[in-house]
Protein backbone atom coordinates (compact mmCIF):
# COMPACT_ATOMS: atom_id res chain seq x y z
CA UNK A 1 0.00 0.00 0.00
CA UNK A 2 1.76 3.76 -1.11
CA UNK A 3 0.66 6.59 1.27
CA UNK A 4 -1.87 9.62 0.11
CA UNK A 5 -0.95 11.20 3.06
CA UNK A 6 1.20 11.77 5.83
CA UNK A 7 -0.48 11.74 9.35
CA UNK A 8 0.07 15.77 10.10
CA UNK A 9 -1.86 16.49 6.75
CA UNK A 10 -5.75 15.64 7.19
CA UNK A 11 -8.39 18.55 7.50
CA UNK A 12 -11.96 18.63 7.65
CA UNK A 13 -11.93 19.42 3.74
CA UNK A 14 -10.39 15.82 3.08
CA UNK A 15 -13.89 14.33 4.67
CA UNK A 16 -15.16 11.19 2.95
CA UNK A 17 -12.16 11.00 0.78
CA UNK A 18 -10.32 7.50 0.49
CA UNK A 19 -6.92 6.89 1.97
CA UNK A 20 -4.06 5.44 2.96
CA UNK A 21 -1.34 5.93 5.77
CA UNK A 22 1.32 4.58 7.23
CA UNK A 23 3.49 4.92 10.45
CA UNK A 24 3.89 4.04 14.05
CA UNK A 25 1.25 2.95 16.47
CA UNK A 26 1.95 5.54 19.32
CA UNK A 27 -0.96 4.94 21.40
CA UNK A 28 -4.12 2.24 21.43
CA UNK A 29 -7.14 2.46 23.27
CA UNK A 30 -10.18 -0.24 23.26
CA UNK A 31 -13.74 0.62 23.61
CA UNK A 32 -16.12 -2.22 23.39
CA UNK A 33 -16.40 -2.90 19.87
CA UNK A 34 -14.32 0.07 18.94
CA UNK A 35 -10.67 0.00 18.95
CA UNK A 36 -8.75 3.74 18.75
CA UNK A 37 -4.92 3.82 17.51
CA UNK A 38 -2.92 7.29 17.12
CA UNK A 39 -0.90 6.33 14.22
CA UNK A 40 2.37 8.64 13.83
CA UNK A 41 5.01 9.52 11.40
CA UNK A 42 7.38 12.38 11.08
CA UNK A 43 4.93 14.71 10.49
CA UNK A 44 2.34 14.33 13.38
CA UNK A 45 -0.61 12.25 14.29
CA UNK A 46 -3.90 10.67 12.85
CA UNK A 47 -6.44 8.79 14.41
CA UNK A 48 -7.98 5.84 13.29
CA UNK A 49 -10.54 3.74 14.27
CA UNK A 50 -11.50 0.22 13.97
CA UNK A 51 -15.22 -1.92 14.40
CA UNK A 52 -15.29 -4.90 15.03
CA UNK A 53 -14.90 -6.46 11.74
CA UNK A 54 -11.16 -5.52 11.86
CA UNK A 55 -10.23 -5.89 16.21
CA UNK A 56 -9.11 -9.51 15.22
CA UNK A 57 -7.18 -8.36 13.01
CA UNK A 58 -4.85 -6.14 15.34
CA UNK A 59 -5.46 -7.65 18.65
CA UNK A 60 -2.00 -8.35 18.72
CA UNK A 61 -1.16 -4.72 17.79
CA UNK A 62 0.86 -2.43 20.34
CA UNK A 63 3.04 0.41 20.63
CA UNK A 64 5.35 1.11 18.01
CA UNK A 65 3.94 -1.18 15.40
CA UNK A 66 4.12 -0.19 11.98
CA UNK A 67 1.11 -0.41 10.13
CA UNK A 68 -0.33 0.80 6.69
CA UNK A 69 -4.35 1.19 6.89
CA UNK A 70 -6.64 2.03 3.98
CA UNK A 71 -10.11 3.90 5.12
CA UNK A 72 -11.97 6.98 4.74
CA UNK A 73 -11.80 10.32 6.23
CA UNK A 74 -14.40 11.33 8.64
CA UNK A 75 -15.92 14.43 10.37
CA UNK A 76 -15.22 13.49 14.63
CA UNK A 77 -17.99 13.57 17.14
CA UNK A 78 -15.20 14.64 20.08
CA UNK A 79 -12.50 17.32 18.32
CA UNK A 80 -9.48 17.40 19.76
CA UNK A 81 -8.31 21.01 19.01
CA UNK A 82 -4.63 20.38 20.06
CA UNK A 83 -4.03 17.90 17.46
CA UNK A 84 -3.75 19.56 13.45
CA UNK A 85 -5.81 16.38 12.69
CA UNK A 86 -7.74 16.85 15.44
CA UNK A 87 -10.86 17.65 13.61
CA UNK A 88 -11.40 14.12 11.73
CA UNK A 89 -10.47 10.21 11.90
CA UNK A 90 -9.40 8.10 9.58
CA UNK A 91 -12.38 5.10 9.70
CA UNK A 92 -10.35 1.72 8.34
CA UNK A 93 -11.68 -0.38 6.01
CA UNK A 94 -8.25 -2.63 5.78
CA UNK A 95 -4.92 -2.59 7.71
CA UNK A 96 -1.46 -4.67 7.07
CA UNK A 97 0.39 -4.99 9.97
CA UNK A 98 4.04 -4.20 8.53
CA UNK A 99 5.57 -5.59 11.85
CA UNK A 100 5.68 -5.71 14.92
CA UNK A 101 8.06 -4.24 17.84
CA UNK A 102 8.71 -5.37 21.23
CA UNK A 103 7.85 -3.02 24.22
CA UNK A 104 10.44 0.27 23.82
CA UNK A 105 12.67 0.70 26.59
CA UNK A 106 11.85 4.58 26.15
CA UNK A 107 8.22 5.88 26.42
CA UNK A 108 8.07 7.66 22.73
CA UNK A 109 6.51 10.50 23.84
CA UNK A 110 7.38 14.61 23.99
CA UNK A 111 8.17 14.81 27.48
CA UNK A 112 10.13 11.95 28.93
CA UNK A 113 11.67 11.45 32.31
CA UNK A 114 14.35 8.62 30.93
CA UNK A 115 17.59 8.81 32.25
CA UNK A 116 19.77 10.38 29.65
CA UNK A 117 22.06 6.81 29.82
CA UNK A 118 19.35 4.84 28.14
CA UNK A 119 17.64 8.09 25.98
CA UNK A 120 21.75 7.87 24.16
CA UNK A 121 21.85 3.72 24.60
CA UNK A 122 18.63 3.74 22.59
CA UNK A 123 19.03 6.76 20.54
CA UNK A 124 16.87 5.83 17.49
CA UNK A 125 13.97 5.70 19.48
CA UNK A 126 14.90 9.08 21.15
CA UNK A 127 14.66 10.62 17.65
CA UNK A 128 11.12 8.91 17.76
CA UNK A 129 10.19 11.81 20.09
CA UNK A 130 8.99 14.46 18.49
CA UNK A 131 11.08 17.13 20.19
CA UNK A 132 14.45 15.88 19.05
CA UNK A 133 12.85 15.37 15.01
CA UNK A 134 12.22 18.81 15.24
CA UNK A 135 15.66 19.91 16.32
CA UNK A 136 17.06 18.15 13.66
CA UNK A 137 14.48 19.39 10.94
CA UNK A 138 15.49 22.65 12.58
CA UNK A 139 19.34 21.92 12.04
CA UNK A 140 18.72 20.96 8.39
CA UNK A 141 16.91 24.54 7.74
CA UNK A 142 19.61 26.43 9.55
CA UNK A 143 22.27 24.63 7.19
CA UNK A 144 19.86 24.92 3.80
CA UNK A 145 19.13 28.90 4.78
CA UNK A 146 23.23 29.24 4.97
CA UNK A 147 23.76 27.29 1.93
CA UNK A 148 21.47 29.13 -0.20
CA UNK A 149 22.61 32.60 1.04
CA UNK A 150 26.42 32.04 1.01
CA UNK A 151 26.26 30.69 -2.54
CA UNK A 152 23.86 33.46 -3.52
CA UNK A 153 26.70 35.62 -2.21
CA UNK A 154 29.38 33.67 -4.89
CA UNK A 155 30.67 31.66 -2.13
CA UNK A 156 31.95 28.31 -3.30
CA UNK A 157 31.19 24.82 -0.88
CA UNK A 158 34.54 22.92 -0.90
CA UNK A 159 34.83 19.69 1.52
CA UNK A 160 38.84 19.42 3.17
CA UNK A 161 40.40 16.58 4.22
CA UNK A 162 39.61 14.70 7.50
CA UNK A 163 42.89 12.90 7.38
CA UNK A 164 45.26 15.54 7.51
CA UNK A 165 48.26 16.89 9.32
CA UNK A 166 47.37 18.98 12.35
CA UNK A 167 45.99 22.45 12.56
CA UNK A 168 46.23 24.12 15.71
CA UNK A 169 43.43 25.65 17.63
CA UNK A 170 44.79 25.23 20.67
CA UNK A 171 43.55 21.27 21.53
CA UNK A 172 44.68 17.98 21.51
CA UNK A 173 44.60 16.28 18.02
CA UNK A 174 42.84 12.50 17.37
CA UNK A 175 45.44 10.95 15.87
CA UNK A 176 44.73 8.07 12.88
CA UNK A 177 47.85 5.33 12.67
CA UNK A 178 48.82 5.06 8.68
CA UNK A 179 48.86 1.54 7.91
CA UNK A 180 50.76 1.82 4.57
CA UNK A 181 53.33 4.54 6.33
CA UNK A 182 54.91 2.46 9.30
CA UNK A 183 54.75 5.38 12.38
CA UNK A 184 53.67 7.86 10.92
CA UNK A 185 49.90 9.34 12.13
CA UNK A 186 47.28 11.84 10.47
CA UNK A 187 45.14 14.20 13.15
CA UNK A 188 41.75 14.45 12.31
CA UNK A 189 41.31 18.38 11.84
CA UNK A 190 40.29 20.77 14.74
CA UNK A 191 38.94 22.90 12.24
CA UNK A 192 39.74 23.57 8.49
CA UNK A 193 41.96 26.10 8.86
CA UNK A 194 45.05 25.44 7.13
CA UNK A 195 43.16 24.46 3.58
CA UNK A 196 40.82 27.25 4.03
CA UNK A 197 43.54 29.36 3.74
CA UNK A 198 45.19 27.42 1.47
CA UNK A 199 42.03 27.99 -0.96
CA UNK A 200 42.51 31.61 -0.89
CA UNK A 201 45.81 30.92 -2.27
CA UNK A 202 44.36 28.69 -4.88
CA UNK A 203 42.34 31.70 -5.80
CA UNK A 204 38.83 30.47 -4.96
CA UNK A 205 38.22 33.83 -3.35
CA UNK A 206 35.07 32.86 -1.28
CA UNK A 207 35.05 29.49 0.28
CA UNK A 208 32.78 27.84 2.60
CA UNK A 209 31.58 24.07 4.14
CA UNK A 210 29.58 22.84 6.33
CA UNK A 211 32.26 21.34 8.29
CA UNK A 212 33.07 18.88 11.18
CA UNK A 213 35.73 19.41 13.52
CA UNK A 214 37.73 17.46 15.84
CA UNK A 215 39.19 18.41 19.17
CA UNK A 216 40.38 15.75 21.85
CA UNK A 217 39.44 18.01 25.37
CA UNK A 218 37.89 16.78 28.31
CA UNK A 219 34.23 18.05 27.38
CA UNK A 220 32.51 20.54 28.67
CA UNK A 221 28.53 20.35 29.18
CA UNK A 222 28.10 22.51 26.00
CA UNK A 223 31.10 20.52 24.17
CA UNK A 224 31.45 17.28 21.89
CA UNK A 225 34.75 16.00 20.97
CA UNK A 226 33.06 16.48 17.01
CA UNK A 227 31.08 18.93 16.03
CA UNK A 228 30.33 21.27 13.02
CA UNK A 229 31.30 24.47 12.09
CA UNK A 230 29.74 26.73 9.06
CA UNK A 231 33.51 27.50 7.88
CA UNK A 232 33.89 30.50 6.02
CA UNK A 233 36.97 32.29 3.99
CA UNK A 234 37.01 35.07 1.96
CA UNK A 235 39.86 37.18 -0.10
CA UNK A 236 40.60 40.70 -0.40
CA UNK A 237 38.54 41.88 2.41
CA UNK A 238 39.09 43.69 5.66
CA UNK A 239 36.75 43.50 8.92
CA UNK A 240 34.06 45.02 8.09
CA UNK A 241 33.43 42.58 4.95
CA UNK A 242 33.05 39.73 7.16
CA UNK A 243 30.95 41.16 9.69
CA UNK A 244 28.55 42.58 6.85
CA UNK A 245 28.70 39.10 4.87
CA UNK A 246 27.74 37.10 8.89
CA UNK A 247 25.34 39.62 9.83
CA UNK A 248 23.80 39.31 6.77
CA UNK A 249 23.38 35.46 7.24
CA UNK A 250 22.51 35.74 11.10
CA UNK A 251 19.93 38.01 9.77
CA UNK A 252 18.70 35.42 7.42
CA UNK A 253 18.68 32.75 9.86
CA UNK A 254 16.49 34.67 12.12
CA UNK A 255 14.09 36.02 10.05
CA UNK A 256 13.28 32.47 8.67
CA UNK A 257 13.64 30.58 11.63
CA UNK A 258 11.94 33.29 14.02
CA UNK A 259 10.61 35.07 12.13
CA UNK A 260 12.44 38.26 14.10
CA UNK A 261 14.73 41.09 12.87
CA UNK A 262 17.33 41.12 14.61
CA UNK A 263 18.82 45.16 16.02
CA UNK A 264 22.08 46.36 14.90
CA UNK A 265 25.10 44.36 16.72
CA UNK A 266 26.89 46.05 18.83
CA UNK A 267 30.45 46.51 18.78
CA UNK A 268 33.36 46.29 21.57
CA UNK A 269 37.34 46.25 21.70
CA UNK A 270 38.20 43.25 24.19
CA UNK A 271 39.73 45.30 26.78
CA UNK A 272 36.52 47.67 26.86
CA UNK A 273 34.35 44.39 27.25
CA UNK A 274 36.53 42.81 29.96
CA UNK A 275 36.11 46.48 32.06
CA UNK A 276 32.78 46.44 31.31
CA UNK A 277 31.30 43.30 32.03
CA UNK A 278 33.59 40.98 33.30
CA UNK A 279 33.45 38.53 30.38
CA UNK A 280 34.50 37.99 26.68
CA UNK A 281 30.90 36.59 26.00
CA UNK A 282 28.94 39.34 28.29
CA UNK A 283 25.04 38.52 27.74
CA UNK A 284 23.61 41.81 27.02
CA UNK A 285 19.94 41.01 27.60
CA UNK A 286 20.27 43.41 30.77
CA UNK A 287 22.37 46.62 31.15
CA UNK A 288 24.31 46.45 34.37
CA UNK A 289 27.84 47.79 33.76
CA UNK A 290 30.57 47.22 35.80
CA UNK A 291 32.91 50.19 37.04
CA UNK A 292 36.44 50.26 37.70
CA UNK A 293 36.50 52.69 40.62
CA UNK A 294 39.93 53.23 42.00
CA UNK A 295 40.58 56.29 41.82
CA UNK A 296 37.94 56.84 44.82
CA UNK A 297 39.79 54.74 46.88
CA UNK A 298 43.83 56.42 46.10
CA UNK A 299 44.14 57.48 49.67
CA UNK A 300 42.20 55.15 51.18
CA UNK A 301 41.89 54.32 55.05
CA UNK A 302 40.54 51.16 54.38
CA UNK A 303 43.83 48.92 55.11
CA UNK A 304 42.15 45.67 52.20
CA UNK A 305 41.26 48.28 49.53
CA UNK A 306 44.78 50.15 50.10
CA UNK A 307 46.92 47.46 49.94
CA UNK A 308 45.35 45.69 46.99
CA UNK A 309 45.83 48.68 45.08
CA UNK A 310 49.33 49.20 45.80
CA UNK A 311 50.07 45.64 44.62
CA UNK A 312 48.75 47.00 41.48
CA UNK A 313 44.88 45.78 41.86
CA UNK A 314 41.68 47.47 40.96
CA UNK A 315 38.50 48.04 42.46
CA UNK A 316 35.70 47.09 40.25
CA UNK A 317 32.10 47.54 41.53
CA UNK A 318 28.42 47.51 40.09
CA UNK A 319 25.24 48.90 41.41
CA UNK A 320 21.98 46.73 41.47
CA UNK A 321 19.26 49.44 40.78
CA UNK A 322 16.72 49.41 43.80
CA UNK A 323 18.58 46.39 45.19
CA UNK A 324 19.31 47.59 49.04
CA UNK A 325 16.60 45.65 49.95
CA UNK A 326 16.53 42.83 47.77
CA UNK A 327 18.67 40.36 49.83
CA UNK A 328 18.54 38.53 52.58
CA UNK A 329 21.81 38.63 55.05
CA UNK A 330 21.96 34.34 53.64
CA UNK A 331 21.56 35.73 50.30
CA UNK A 332 24.60 38.16 50.40
CA UNK A 333 26.49 35.46 52.31
CA UNK A 334 25.77 32.77 49.32
CA UNK A 335 26.96 35.49 46.75
CA UNK A 336 30.26 36.11 48.77
CA UNK A 337 30.74 32.25 48.32
CA UNK A 338 30.17 32.45 44.24
CA UNK A 339 32.73 35.38 43.60
CA UNK A 340 34.95 33.04 45.69
CA UNK A 341 35.05 30.58 43.08
CA UNK A 342 36.18 32.73 40.62
CA UNK A 343 39.13 33.85 42.62
CA UNK A 344 38.11 36.87 44.29
CA UNK A 345 38.71 37.00 47.76
CA UNK A 346 35.61 38.84 49.35
CA UNK A 347 32.72 40.78 48.17
CA UNK A 348 31.85 44.07 49.71
CA UNK A 349 28.78 45.88 49.48
CA UNK A 350 26.92 49.24 50.19
CA UNK A 351 23.35 49.70 50.96
CA UNK A 352 22.50 53.16 50.53
CA UNK A 353 18.99 53.07 52.26
CA UNK A 354 16.55 55.70 53.44
CA UNK A 355 17.90 56.13 56.72
CA UNK A 356 21.69 56.07 55.35
CA UNK A 357 24.37 53.88 54.09
CA UNK A 358 25.05 50.45 55.51
CA UNK A 359 26.46 47.08 54.53
CA UNK A 360 29.98 44.97 54.76
CA UNK A 361 32.10 48.11 54.16
CA UNK A 362 30.35 50.64 55.59
CA UNK A 363 32.11 51.28 59.04
CA UNK A 364 35.27 51.35 57.07
CA UNK A 365 34.93 53.56 54.29
CA UNK A 366 34.86 58.03 54.96
CA UNK A 367 32.39 59.58 54.23
CA UNK A 368 33.66 61.19 51.15
CA UNK A 369 34.24 57.97 49.46
CA UNK A 370 30.52 56.76 49.91
CA UNK A 371 29.61 59.94 48.10
CA UNK A 372 32.38 59.09 45.39
CA UNK A 373 31.30 55.75 45.03
CA UNK A 374 27.82 57.23 44.87
CA UNK A 375 28.47 59.72 41.67
CA UNK A 376 30.87 57.16 39.88
CA UNK A 377 28.20 54.42 39.64
CA UNK A 378 24.95 57.17 39.78
CA UNK A 379 23.18 55.45 43.07
CA UNK A 380 19.99 56.53 43.98
CA UNK A 381 18.14 55.99 47.10
CA UNK A 382 17.46 51.86 47.71
CA UNK A 383 20.75 50.54 45.48
CA UNK A 384 22.84 48.51 46.22
CA UNK A 385 26.32 48.75 45.60
CA UNK A 386 28.46 45.12 44.92
CA UNK A 387 32.45 46.12 45.13
CA UNK A 388 35.62 43.74 44.30
CA UNK A 389 39.03 44.94 45.18
CA UNK A 390 41.46 42.40 43.13
CA UNK A 391 43.96 41.83 40.86
CA UNK A 392 42.42 43.23 37.40
CA UNK A 393 41.73 40.14 35.96
CA UNK A 394 40.27 38.56 38.65
CA UNK A 395 37.84 41.81 40.04
CA UNK A 396 36.92 41.76 36.46
CA UNK A 397 35.89 37.75 35.63
CA UNK A 398 34.56 37.86 39.45
CA UNK A 399 32.15 41.12 39.33
CA UNK A 400 31.16 39.23 35.61
CA UNK A 401 30.35 36.48 36.80
CA UNK A 402 27.85 38.05 39.64
CA UNK A 403 26.67 40.37 37.21
CA UNK A 404 25.57 37.24 34.87
CA UNK A 405 24.40 35.48 38.38
CA UNK A 406 22.38 39.02 39.22
CA UNK A 407 20.89 39.02 35.96
CA UNK A 408 19.00 35.49 36.50
CA UNK A 409 18.57 35.83 40.08
CA UNK A 410 16.55 39.36 39.29
CA UNK A 411 15.18 38.49 36.40
CA UNK A 412 16.63 41.13 34.60
CA UNK A 413 16.80 38.84 31.52
CA UNK A 414 14.16 39.43 28.20
CA UNK A 415 14.59 35.72 27.52
CA UNK A 416 13.20 36.43 23.95
CA UNK A 417 15.74 38.97 23.20
CA UNK A 418 19.05 38.25 21.39
CA UNK A 419 21.37 40.63 21.49
CA UNK A 420 24.61 40.52 19.24
CA UNK A 421 27.86 41.63 19.97
CA UNK A 422 31.28 41.68 17.77
CA UNK A 423 33.90 41.64 20.36
CA UNK A 424 37.36 42.52 18.96
CA UNK A 425 40.95 43.62 18.85
CA UNK A 426 41.76 40.62 20.45
CA UNK A 427 45.05 40.33 22.49
CA UNK A 428 47.37 38.53 20.23
CA UNK A 429 49.07 36.43 22.54
CA UNK A 430 48.31 34.91 26.30
CA UNK A 431 50.84 33.50 28.57
CA UNK A 432 50.42 29.81 29.37
CA UNK A 433 51.97 29.63 32.78
CA UNK A 434 52.30 26.05 32.54
CA UNK A 435 54.55 26.28 29.34
CA UNK A 436 55.99 29.67 30.92
CA UNK A 437 55.64 31.38 27.03
CA UNK A 438 53.23 33.43 25.40
CA UNK A 439 50.53 31.45 22.89
CA UNK A 440 48.64 32.07 20.59
CA UNK A 441 45.11 33.02 22.34
CA UNK A 442 43.29 32.67 18.66
CA UNK A 443 45.77 30.68 16.16
CA UNK A 444 49.18 31.82 15.56
CA UNK A 445 47.46 32.63 11.67
CA UNK A 446 45.72 35.76 12.88
CA UNK A 447 47.04 39.41 11.92
CA UNK A 448 48.13 41.07 14.60
CA UNK A 449 47.32 45.24 14.99
CA UNK A 450 49.40 46.88 12.13
CA UNK A 451 50.31 49.31 14.13
CA UNK A 452 51.09 46.23 16.76
CA UNK A 453 53.60 44.77 14.77
CA UNK A 454 56.61 45.75 16.69
CA UNK A 455 55.25 44.80 19.88
CA UNK A 456 55.38 40.61 18.48
CA UNK A 457 58.90 40.16 20.05
CA UNK A 458 58.89 43.23 22.50
CA UNK A 459 55.69 43.84 24.56
CA UNK A 460 54.10 40.66 23.62
CA UNK A 461 51.68 41.09 26.40
CA UNK A 462 50.08 44.36 24.99
CA UNK A 463 49.83 43.49 21.62
CA UNK A 464 46.50 43.10 20.28
CA UNK A 465 45.17 40.97 16.83
CA UNK A 466 42.73 41.47 14.43
CA UNK A 467 40.86 38.37 15.54
CA UNK A 468 36.90 38.64 16.18
CA UNK A 469 34.04 37.07 18.19
CA UNK A 470 30.68 37.05 17.86
CA UNK A 471 28.41 37.02 20.98
CA UNK A 472 25.26 36.48 21.62
CA UNK A 473 23.23 36.17 25.03
CA UNK A 474 26.59 34.99 26.77
CA UNK A 475 27.48 32.67 24.31
CA UNK A 476 30.60 32.56 21.43
CA UNK A 477 28.81 31.99 18.85
CA UNK A 478 31.66 31.93 16.53
CA UNK A 479 35.16 33.46 16.22
CA UNK A 480 37.53 34.75 12.91
CA UNK A 481 40.32 36.99 12.21
CA UNK A 482 41.81 38.77 9.50
CA UNK A 483 45.05 36.49 8.48
CA UNK A 484 48.52 36.85 8.17
CA UNK A 485 49.14 37.29 4.76
CA UNK A 486 53.11 38.16 4.64
CA UNK A 487 55.60 34.81 5.27
CA UNK A 488 57.89 37.46 7.24
CA UNK A 489 55.32 38.21 9.39
CA UNK A 490 53.77 34.71 9.82
CA UNK A 491 57.63 33.47 10.90
CA UNK A 492 57.79 36.10 13.36
CA UNK A 493 54.64 35.73 15.13
CA UNK A 494 55.85 31.79 15.22
CA UNK A 495 59.31 33.33 16.76
CA UNK A 496 57.17 35.19 19.41
CA UNK A 497 55.42 32.27 20.95
CA UNK A 498 58.43 30.20 20.67
CA UNK A 499 58.61 28.20 17.72
CA UNK A 500 61.67 27.70 15.69
CA UNK A 501 62.02 28.33 12.27
CA UNK A 502 62.83 24.77 12.09
CA UNK A 503 59.95 23.54 14.03
CA UNK A 504 57.60 26.16 12.16
CA UNK A 505 58.98 24.35 9.26
CA UNK A 506 58.18 20.90 10.27
CA UNK A 507 54.50 21.33 11.43
CA UNK A 508 53.17 23.80 8.50
CA UNK A 509 56.02 23.71 5.72
CA UNK A 510 53.85 23.16 3.05
CA UNK A 511 51.66 26.55 4.06
CA UNK A 512 54.60 28.49 4.57
CA UNK A 513 56.02 27.54 1.71
CA UNK A 514 52.42 28.28 -0.16
CA UNK A 515 52.75 32.13 1.24
CA UNK A 516 55.66 32.48 -1.22
CA UNK A 517 53.41 32.29 -4.39
CA UNK A 518 51.21 35.87 -3.76
CA UNK A 519 48.99 35.54 -0.93
CA UNK A 520 45.80 37.75 -1.10
CA UNK A 521 44.99 39.70 1.98
CA UNK A 522 42.16 37.26 3.54
CA UNK A 523 39.94 36.54 6.75
CA UNK A 524 36.85 34.45 7.73
CA UNK A 525 34.97 32.86 10.60
CA UNK A 526 34.23 29.54 11.82
CA UNK A 527 30.56 29.68 13.57
CA UNK A 528 29.91 26.98 15.76
CA UNK A 529 26.46 24.80 14.09
CA UNK A 530 25.66 23.55 17.25
CA UNK A 531 25.95 26.39 19.29
CA UNK A 532 23.97 28.23 16.93
CA UNK A 533 20.96 25.79 16.56
CA UNK A 534 21.12 25.42 20.04
CA UNK A 535 20.13 29.17 21.02
CA UNK A 536 17.09 28.52 17.76
CA UNK A 537 15.85 25.41 19.88
CA UNK A 538 16.21 27.25 23.28
CA UNK A 539 17.98 24.29 24.64
CA UNK A 540 21.24 24.15 26.65
CA UNK A 541 22.20 20.76 26.29
CA UNK A 542 24.53 20.01 22.85
CA UNK A 543 23.14 16.85 22.72
CA UNK A 544 19.82 18.03 21.98
CA UNK A 545 21.14 19.22 18.83
CA UNK A 546 23.26 15.89 17.51
CA UNK A 547 21.57 13.28 15.96
CA UNK A 548 24.14 10.88 17.71
CA UNK A 549 26.27 12.31 20.43
CA UNK A 550 28.66 11.39 22.89
CA UNK A 551 28.77 11.06 26.68
CA UNK A 552 30.15 14.04 28.22
CA UNK A 553 32.92 10.98 28.96
CA UNK A 554 33.54 11.31 24.80
CA UNK A 555 31.74 7.62 24.52
CA UNK A 556 28.88 6.60 22.18
CA UNK A 557 26.94 4.33 24.57
CA UNK A 558 24.46 3.05 21.54
CA UNK A 559 27.08 1.18 19.48
CA UNK A 560 29.96 1.24 22.25
CA UNK A 561 32.81 3.77 20.85
CA UNK A 562 35.26 3.84 21.41
CA UNK A 563 35.94 0.31 21.84
CA UNK A 564 39.22 -2.28 21.84
CA UNK A 565 40.10 -3.49 18.32
CA UNK A 566 41.20 -7.24 17.10
CA UNK A 567 44.84 -7.79 17.57
CA UNK A 568 45.40 -8.28 13.81
CA UNK A 569 43.81 -4.76 13.05
CA UNK A 570 46.56 -3.28 15.17
CA UNK A 571 49.19 -5.23 14.28
CA UNK A 572 48.72 -4.13 10.66
CA UNK A 573 48.79 -0.62 11.78
CA UNK A 574 51.99 -1.19 13.54
CA UNK A 575 51.15 -0.58 17.11
CA UNK A 576 51.55 -2.61 19.91
CA UNK A 577 49.71 -1.12 23.24
CA UNK A 578 51.42 -0.46 26.26
N1 LIG B 1 39.33 28.13 12.67
C1 LIG B 1 38.86 29.06 13.66
C2 LIG B 1 38.21 28.31 14.81
O1 LIG B 1 37.92 27.13 14.71
C3 LIG B 1 37.87 30.01 13.12
C4 LIG B 1 38.50 30.97 12.19
O2 LIG B 1 39.48 31.63 12.56
O3 LIG B 1 37.96 31.10 11.09
O4 LIG B 1 37.95 28.89 15.85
Amino acid sequence: MKRTHNNGELRIQNVNEPVTLIGWVAKRRNFGSLVFIDLRDREGITQLVFDERLTDAISEVRNEYVLSVNGTVVERKDKNPKLATGDIEIAVTDVKIINSAKTTPIIIADETDALEDTRLKYRYLDLRRKPLQQNLILRHRVAMITRNYLSDQGFIEVETPILCKSTPEGARDYLVPSRISEGTFYALPQSPQLYKQLLMISGMEKYFQIARCFRDEDLRADRQPEFTQIDIEMSFVEEEDVWEMTEGLMRKIFREIKGIDLEPFLRLPYEECMAKYGSDKPDLRFDMECHNISEVFRNTEFKLFAQILEQGGIVQALAVKQGATRFSRKELDQLQEYVKVYGAKALAYLKYGEDGISGSVAKVLSDEEKAAIQTALQVENGDLVFMIADQMHTAQTALGALRQKLGHQLELIDENAYRFLWVTNFPMFEYSAEEERYVAAHHPFTAPNEEDVDKLMNDPKHCYSRAYDLVVNGYELLSGSIRIHDQELQEKVFEAIGMSMEEAHNKFGFFLDAFQYGTPPHGGVGIGLERLVMLLANTDNIRDVVAFPKTASAADLMSDAPSPVYEQQLDELHLKLK
